[in-house]
């Protein structure tokens, strides 16, 4: 079964109410002064999204929860909704239950990941699904309720959500899990919340990056030997690296150019210069 996640709506306006919400914090104005401006246009969309985007910047973030998400997330696995409902913060979470859906003759949606695939394990891995889907249908034909029979079920057992997610958290999740440490179907609901919010609020989306993104933390602070494992880790600097060069300059190590090293940048320039047409 295929990941679906689709957004299913959103607060009204999210860049006005961010707007409205972080200029109350910074402006002798009432708020419903604020949104006469906006409503007149003497506050433009222009200026409300450079504002906004200055203040991402920064780490005053609770204005963020007060935009949110909705979103309707079907086809992944219990693998993920393990890890998923992990997040505690600002997200509010309706899942499929296994107590009130029975599933009829021992038919369980579930996923085979790629690795399995290539592994060329997939008819050995869906024969085992099969053997559990019976053994589920034959505990249920004994009487043994939904809720006793799921135990034979397995984390690959598809699974839905709507969810409730604030803009906050959903910044939050998307560091996390956007990382390429993350699990990698996290990763794909993720990146599938991010292409939905940014069809309909782009001003937000773009900043639902990994937590290393230019637009986010700009640096990775997870091991710096899983930084060097990473696939981007030579894109973005790991922390260590940063906390060395800004050590180096506090002793005063870093040295400004010296002249041999212009030197060394004229030569270049002397070599290209004199380089035959
Ligand atoms: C790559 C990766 C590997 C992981 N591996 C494991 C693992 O091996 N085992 C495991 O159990 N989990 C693991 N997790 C899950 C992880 O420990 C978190 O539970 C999960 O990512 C939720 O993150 P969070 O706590 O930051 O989010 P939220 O629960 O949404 O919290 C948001 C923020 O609020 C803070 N917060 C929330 N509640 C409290 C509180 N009561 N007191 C103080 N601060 C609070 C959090 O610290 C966080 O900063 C892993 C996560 C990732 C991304």
């Amino acid at each position: 079964m295929a990941i679906q996640v689709t957004l299913l709506s959103h607060s009204p306006e999210p860049m006005r109410s961010l707007y409205m919400a972080y200029r109350t914090c910074y402006s002798q104005l009432t708020p419903r002064q604020i949104a006469n401006r906006i409503e007149d246009e003497r506050i433009t969309d222009a200026q409300m999204k450079e504002f906004i985007e200055e203040r991402l910047k920064t780490g005053h973030a609770s204005p963020l929860e007060q935009v949110a998400f909705e979103f309707g997330i079907s086809g992944v696995s219990r693998a993920f909704s393990h890890q998923f409902v992990r997040h505690r913060v600002g997200i509010s979470f309706e899942q499929q239950s296994q107590r009130y859906v029975t599933y009829k003759d021992g038919e369980f949606p579930f996923t085979v990941p790629a690795t399995v695939e290539k592994a060329g394990k997939t008819g050995r891995f869906q024969e085992i699904m099969e053997q559990i889907g019976a053994g589920y249908e034959e505990l249920v034909a004994a009487g043994v309720p939904a809720e006793d029979a799921r135990f034979l079920l397995p984390n690959a057992t598809n699974t839905n959500f709507k969810i409730t997610v604030n803009f906050q958290s959903l910044l939050h999740i998307c560091d996390l899990r956007l990382c390429t440490r993350a699990q990698w179907e996290f990763r794909k609901v993720a990146a599938l919340m991010r292409s939905e919010v940014n069809k309909v609020v782009p001003e937000l989306g773009r900043f639902l990056q990994p937590k290393c993104g230019e637009l986010r933390m700009g640096y990775c602070d997870e091991s710096e030997k899983d930084w060097a494992a990473c696939p981007i880790g030579r894109v973005r600097p790991h922390k260590d690296v940063l906390f060395r060069i800004y050590e180096s300059y506090r002793k005063g190590e870093l040295q400004p150019l010296r002249d041999e090293d212009w030197d060394t940048i004229e030569e270049k320039e002397t070599a290209a210069a004199s380089e035959p047409y």
